[in-house]
Parts: C-alpha cells; structure tokens; sequence
C-alpha cells in the first residue's frame, strides 16, 4: 500500500481553466490541499495574501532560494514563482494529496525531484478560445497578453512530458476527466 498522498501537478497556459479545474476537483477530493506558492508580482484585484500567493519582494524570495526553501521554483514573466516544500512534504506524509498550480520550468523540477507525482496538462480548445478567455478577464493589458499567448505556444513542446493532457473545451467534462485521473491515481498500487 502506498502511504503518502499524491503529489498533483497541474499545468497549462493562463486562461486554459487550469484555476476552475482545481478547484472543482478540491471539492471532489476534499483531501486535496493546495499548495499557495510564492510570487514577486504583484497582487491582482480581489487576490489576497496568504489565499491566492503569498505576497514577497526580490530581496526576501533570493533569501528562501539560498535557505534551499523551495520544492520548485520559476521566472515567469520576470517575476518568481516558488512552491515552499516543507508544507508539501509535511501534507505527503500525512497522507494527504497535495496539488500544486505551477508551470512548465516547474513542474519538470518536481518531475526530477518526485517522479511519482501525477503530472496533468491543461489545454484550451484552441488559440482563439485562449485570448478570448484572457482578454475576458480583463485581469492583464494587451501586451501581458500577447506574451501569456507567446509562453502558451512554446509550452505545446513539453506536453509529452505530462502523463496526462486534458482539452479543456466542455468545462464539466474535463472536471470528470481529471476525477477520473486523480480516481484511477488512488487506487495504483505502485508508482514509479
Ligand atoms: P499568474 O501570475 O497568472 O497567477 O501565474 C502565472 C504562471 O505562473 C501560471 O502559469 C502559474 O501556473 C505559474 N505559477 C504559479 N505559481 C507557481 C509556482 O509556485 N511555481 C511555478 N513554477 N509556477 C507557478
């Protein structure tokens, strides 16, 4: 039997439903507990330190990287994102399953790190369907988006590396999918 939880690697393009998507599956799962990275940029309307990210600055982040105080870590639009481990590793041992939300640079550090973790990859339906869901959100400026859309195009090369690929086109479809992914995960007797 297998006595830790899973580690649940989400990734995608902004505005592929990667947000939706988890949190759906939280409510499926309610062992799931959601990693909150840590980010230099800067909070967006409504997004609350300590909820969405922690909150930091350059200086404070560089000084966690030298205390080797992340599981991962990325640039992503100039600004870094990090997964703090200790409370991944502490919700593993727990039994618990731990999701992370993180990108490409990312996830294949966990990959490295944590070969048996479940890998999936988000898709939008199409290029359009992305910019119309970014430019809906009204969250970003046309510039952050023409640069999301460039990040998205170059990401389509790592797919392979994912166990799992999930097109996003009917949102309640893909919630199943990804139940049944996390499901069949569950019951696996040996991983890696
Ligand atoms: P946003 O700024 O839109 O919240 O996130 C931008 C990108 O950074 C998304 O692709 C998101 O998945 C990724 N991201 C968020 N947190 C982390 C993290 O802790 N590590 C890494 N590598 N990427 C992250």
């Amino acid at each position: 039997m297998i006595d830790s939880g899973l580690l649940i690697v989400v990734s995608g393009p902004s505005g592929a439903g990667k947000g939706t998507i988890c949190d759906a599956l939280r409510e499926h799962f309610p062992n799931i507990h959601y990693s909150i990275s840590m980010t230099t940029r800067q909070p967006r309307p409504g997004e609350e330190d300590g909820v969405n990210y922690y909150f930091t600055d350059n200086g404070r982040f560089e000084e966690l990287l030298k205390e080797d105080a992340f599981l991962e870590h990325a640039k992503v639009y100039d600004h870094y994102y990090g997964t703090p481990k200790e409370y991944v590793y502490q919700m593993l041992r727990q039994g618990n399953h731990v999701m992370l939300e993180i990108d490409i640079q990312g996830a294949m550090q966990v990959k490295e790190k944590y070969p048996q973790g479940v890998f999936i990859y988000i898709v939008p339906p199409s290029k359009a369907v992305l910019e119309e869901r970014l430019r809906g959100r009204h969250t970003d400026s046309d510039e952050v988006i023409a640069a999301r859309l460039a990040k998205a195009r170059n990401e389509l090369e790592w797919i392979d590396k994912y166990d799992y690929v999930i097109v996003n086109d009917d949102l309640g479809e893909a919630i199943q999918k990804a139940a049944a992914v996390l499901k069949a995960e569950e019951c696996r007797v040996m991983r890696n």
